[in-house]
């Protein structure tokens, strides 16, 4: 039996996709990767998501998203897509846990992951003091000096947060002047544990079994210096979770997938929604109009399948 439409992914982009799907009585299936709830579920403070006035956590919004799609009929699957077949007609979709899909239509929701350093020490203390995870691992480092790398939204807000438990949050950024909203910059600099080291990248993160120091640069100067922390928190940016489409489907050369302006990609019943294909706003709300949209879409798309049937589809999108 083919689903009506799998949803990969369970960020803002995929659960709103399968709110909209359950109540357009579409019973859809999410699958929801290894991080249930997406990006925005590694993070406490979510202060400018509509309805919620006293701010609420990630885990917390997701969580009452989920709800809301269950509720209406969507089911969920925690598992991780490893490859699709969007060739042949009803699509076929295998996962980590050896579970065969078949899909009249799909919705891609498969975000985005926080870019790594690509320094020596990284890989290796990762887990040991170096965290892309405030919320999850802030609570380890309280009474201790950390680093938070970078200089957006991402890093300030985070940076923040960890203020909580460490002494002292360095945020070490490689120019000197910030790209995060006026309000959080505001926060930032008004916060006495906030320590900003400008112009500045890592070269190195030393620790022997957790972290203890990095090395930096000063790339005006060229000057090196060593920052004493016992944890670093690493906010530069995201790649988009596309290479499992790569071959069939188009995406820009830094893996965006590429869609029309109602979230078709060139595959008629393939839709994709959220960071998955938007490399401009990055926002919770902006990946769950995605959501929305998408579903709508592929509504309409499951009416005209079953009035013209796929063949008549794709020669209309030819
Ligand atoms: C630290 C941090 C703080 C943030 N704070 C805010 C904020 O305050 N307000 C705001 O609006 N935005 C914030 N953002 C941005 C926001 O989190 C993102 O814009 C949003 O989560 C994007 O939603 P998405 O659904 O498109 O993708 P994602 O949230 O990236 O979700 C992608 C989902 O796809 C799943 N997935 C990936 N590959 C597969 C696969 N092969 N099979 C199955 N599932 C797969 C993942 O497990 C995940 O569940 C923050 C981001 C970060 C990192």
């Amino acid at each position: 039996m083919s689903e009506n439409v799998i949803i990969i992914g369970s960020g803002p982009a995929g659960l709103t996709a399968a709110l909209y799907a359950a109540r357009a009585n579409l019973n859809p299936l999410l699958v929801s990767g290894n991080e249930f709830g997406g990006q925005i579920a590694l993070t406490n403070e979510v202060e400018n998501y509509p309805g919620f006035p006293d701010g609420i956590t990630g885990p917390e919004l997701t969580e009452l998203m989920k709800q809301q799609a269950e509720k209406f009929g969507a089911r969920f699957e925690t598992d991780h897509v490893s490859k699709v077949n969007f060739q042949a007609h009803p699509f076929t979709l295998e996962t980590e846990n050896g579970a065969h899909y078949e899909a009249k239509s799909v919705i891609i929701a498969t975000g985005a992951s926080p870019r790594r350093l690509g320094v020596p020490g990284e890989m290796e203390l990762t887990g040991r003091g170096v965290s892309y995870c405030a919320t999850c691992d802030g609570f380890f480092f309280r009474g201790k000096e950390v680093a938070v790398i970078g200089g957006g939204d991402s890093a300030l807000q985070e940076g923040l947060f960890l203020t909580r438990f460490a002494t002292q949050v360095h945020i070490v950024h490689r120019r000197d002047e910030l790209r995060a909203q006026p309000i959080l910059q505001e926060r930032a600099r008004e916060n006495s544990k906030i320590n900003f080291v400008w112009n500045s990248v890592v070269e190195d993160i030393r620790g022997n079994g957790t972290v203890n120091a990095l090395d930096l640069k000063n790339v005006r100067t060229g000057n090196k210096s060593e920052l004493p922390v016992s944890g670093v928190f690493v906010y530069i940016g995201h790649y988009p979770n596309t290479d499992l489409f790569k071959g069939q489907l188009d995406m820009n050369e830094e893996g965006y997938l590429s869609v029309d302006e109602r979230l078709h990609t060139k595959i008629p019943g393939v839709f994709a929604a959220g960071e998955a294909h938007d490399h401009i706003f990055k926002q919770a709300i902006v990946s769950a109009g995605f959501g929305c949209m998408a579903a709508m879409e592929v509504e309409k798309f499951l009416a005209d399948l079953e009035h013209q049937g796929y063949a008549a589809l794709q020669n209309g999108s030819r």
